[in-house]
């Protein structure tokens, strides 16, 4: 009896991941799913926060990806190691902060080790060729399977007719006429090859599910990096990235304005961490204060505090502020006019 290989899915919570493993399970094969996590994922945190994003489904992607396939899923944590990849990559950026080419090697990287460690035969992953501008391109692609150390145990089911054969297809536990040729940035070989499998909903495909891809988002990251004079992060910064309305009037601080009360909760776990106010006369929101500050600033930040809440037409509002200390102070002030917030100051 042939021994059954097994090969481990990068499954990212997208169509394409999605249709790889269901591809390669189609020809016997034990698949199993992988899925990292390196906290600037869109999905399940933002959606669950945010009132406007509440059409979208409030679910966990790749699990639900994994449980349609019916397979395991290994969700790995790679917050730490995956910072190197984030600030430092050796390729550069797309257009705004996405490392695409290094954060795909350095995840292929990880999935090696991890069937290594593991005992399985191979690796999967959804990538088309000419579907991604940096990391699915013809010149990258080999680049992806070379750095990563997978080399050709790297089997991209989706376009494996357009590549050389790997170990899989040579040693005929894959048979290549049954994998395909997509390529491009067309979306329609992959629905229709969904609906062949029968699957109708599927998560909206790549790109759109990690914040580095975002322009406004990387703005900020810039922003954070720029205003510590060094490029470093932690999971709160990165979380903190997502929510509120953030504006520099100051080098020395920012605001983290919530723009609704699910973002005012979700900040409210952070107000021990920052200088923070509210306003109390009126409906308002929860400021967070990033930075060091002096009273000037503290006015500043009160008044703007002011402007974004219902009181922003009265001629005074009473603003809370509290320091790290747990420290509180009432301050009475005139709303900042609209007029006097520059563009420039928000992120
Ligand atoms: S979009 Fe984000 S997760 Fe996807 S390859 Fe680029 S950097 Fe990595």
């Amino acid at each position: 009896m042939t021994k059954q290989r097994k090969a481990v899915a990068l499954i990212s919570g997208g169509l394409d991941s999605l249709l790889a493993a269901r591809v390669v399970m189609e020809q016997g094969v034990h698949v199993e799913g992988i899925n990292f996590f390196t906290g600037f994922c869109v999905e399940g945190h933002t959606h669950a926060i945010r009132k406007k994003d509440r059409a979208h489904p409030k679910r966990n992607n790749a699990l639900w990806t994994a449980e349609r396939l019916g397979i395991k899923l290994h969700i790995v944590d790679i917050i730490d190691e995956y910072k190197d990849v984030v600030i430092n990559p050796k390729h550069g950026y797309g257009s705004n902060l996405n490392p695409c080419l290094d954060c795909k090697i350095f995840m292929v990287h990880k999935a090696r080790e991890w069937i290594d460690a593991n005992g399985f035969d191979f690796i999967v992953t959804g990538e088309v060729i000419g579907q991604r501008p940096m990391s699915q391109r013809r010149d990258t692609m080999p680049v992806v399977a070379r750095d990563s150390g997978a080399t050709d145990r790297l089997v991209r089911p989706l376009c494996a007719k357009n590549l050389p054969p790997t170990l899989p297809e040579q040693e005929g536990w894959l048979d290549r006429d049954r994998l395909y040729d997509f390529s491009g940035r067309s979306r329609k070989p992959q629905m229709a090859l969904a609906r062949q499998f029968g699957f109708e909903d599927y998560a909206q495909p790549a790109g759109g599910c990690c914040f580095l891809t975002d322009k406004q988002y990387s703005v900020k990251l810039a922003d954070l990096w720029n205003s510590r004079g060094k490029r470093e992060y932690d999971l709160d910064d990165i979380m903190l990235l997502k929510v509120g309305r953030h504006l520099r009037p100051r080098p020395n601080f920012k605001l983290i304005v919530g723009r609704e009360e699910g973002e005012n909760r979700f900040m409210e776990g952070y107000r021990k961490r920052f200088v923070h106010m509210f306003p109390t006369s009126h409906t308002g929101p929860l400021v967070l204060l990033d930075g060091e500050t002096g009273p000037a600033d503290i006015e500043l930040a009160a008044r703007l505090t002011a402007r974004f809440s219902q009181g922003r037409d009265a001629q005074q509002v009473t603003v809370e502020m509290h320091d790290r200390e747990g420290v509180s102070q009432s301050l009475e002030v005139t709303p900042l006019p609209g007029d006097q917030i520059p563009d420039e100051w928000y992120l």
